[in-house]
């Protein structure tokens, strides 16, 4: 007889644990330590599952860097206890949540499974119950005794996705989230369907590395037609910036005006990052396809490739914070570090 699995459910905050007051209508977290005579569902399971709730619960809106900290600890800290993590979290930033923890949580060989929900758990026609079934699911899946989803995943509505690779997309709808650049890892109808070949495995007997320095110091810098001198001067002398994301047209081309090639130039000469990274939602960013991409190659912009906005401020913050070298940070950014970017390799698969 084998054990059942063993799952943790992290409570972070965001709608999908809020319950409806019946006399005022209002929402308000309920109490986690109950979810299983609030989703009775999951006993059908027969999992080992066990819950904890973040003190105090966060709205997405406004979790920092710090927050990303407290939770890969934690996940780290209970990670020889259980055989798979499910983190219920708001949507509005889930994306960034699960893009960071695939950088930080380093050899990560369990799942990881954020969810969340469109309407609150305790409504009648929640999302929530079937995310979080499903994703408990997923969290325990198993296919050779070796865990199905060994990595940092959301899953939403009827499909999993890489998390590094996803971006909410609709405010109102239950497929809150799309992965653009990247095919879903799974598809949950009667049955969840794998998509194995797109799973990532971990490397053999690689222990879990956690990384907890982010480096904050970054910017997001948005083009648009009749953007002012001003203004890129005003983002560019930002005390203590770092490294900026340039979120530029198509397959990432700039403004060819030479005030903005030469501010920026100025401002990588100095030692400012600028990765180059497409206001399209999919698609790659080529810098050898116009001349308005190639003046930024010449002057040391760096391609993004076909990385999400989440994943490129998330990176940038982790890179930072490790004890690199500008080169050597500069050749991991331009690297997938864990399937954030598409490589000549997973491009022919
Ligand atoms: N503002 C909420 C949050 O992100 C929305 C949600 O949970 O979906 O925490």
């Amino acid at each position: 007889m084998h054990t059942p699995p063993s799952i943790l459910i992290i409570y972070t905050g965001g709608t999908i644990g809020m319950k409806q007051n019946p006399k005022t209508g209002a929402l308000s977290p309920f109490n986690f330590e109950q979810i299983e005579a609030e989703v009775p569902e999951l006993q059908k399971l027969g999992y080992n599952l066990s819950t904890c709730s973040f003190d105090p619960l966060v709205d997405s809106s406004d979790i920092m860097p710090d927050f990303w900290v407290k939770l890969a600890t934690l996940i780290a800290d209970r990670y020889h206890q259980h055989d798979g993590f499910v983190v219920l979290h708001g949507t509005d930033t889930m994306s960034y949540t699960a893009s960071a923890l695939s950088f930080m949580l380093d050899g990560l060989a369990k799942p990881v499974v954020l969810t969340g929900s469109q309407l609150p758990i305790g409504m009648i026609r929640t999302d929530g119950k079937e995310n979080l079934i499903s994703a408990v699911e997923v969290a325990a899946a198993r296919s050779n005794r070796q865990p199905m989803v060994p990595e940092v995943s959301i899953f939403f509505q009827n499909r999993l996705y890489r998390g590094n690779r996803t971006t909410k997309h609709n405010a109102e709808h239950f497929n809150a989230f799309r992965s653009y650049n990247y095919p879903p890892l799974a598809e949950a109808g009667i049955s969840i369907k794998y998509n194995h070949a797109h799973i990532q495995r971990p490397l053999p007997q690689q222990p879990l590395n956690i990384h907890t320095h982010l480096d904050p110091s970054i910017g997001v810098l948005v083009l648009y037609p009749g953007i002012s001198p001003q203004y890129v001067q005003a983002v560019l002398s930002t005390q203590g910036l770092r490294a900026l994301v340039l979120l530029t047209y198509g397959s990432g081309n700039s403004l060819s005006q030479k005030w903005f090639v030469d501010m920026l130039a100025q401002a990588i000469a100095k030692g400012l990052i600028v990765l180059n990274v497409t206001q399209c939602q999919a698609g790659s960013v080529d810098m050898d396809k116009y001349d308005t991409g190639l003046n930024l190659k010449k002057i040391g912009v760096v391609s993004g490739a076909d990385i999400t906005l989440e994943a490129a401020v998330t990176k940038l913050m982790f890179l930072l914070g490790a004890d690199i070298e500008r080169v050597e940070l500069i050749s991991r950014l331009t690297k997938s570090l864990n399937g954030e970017i598409s490589t000549p390799q997973t491009l022919q698969d």
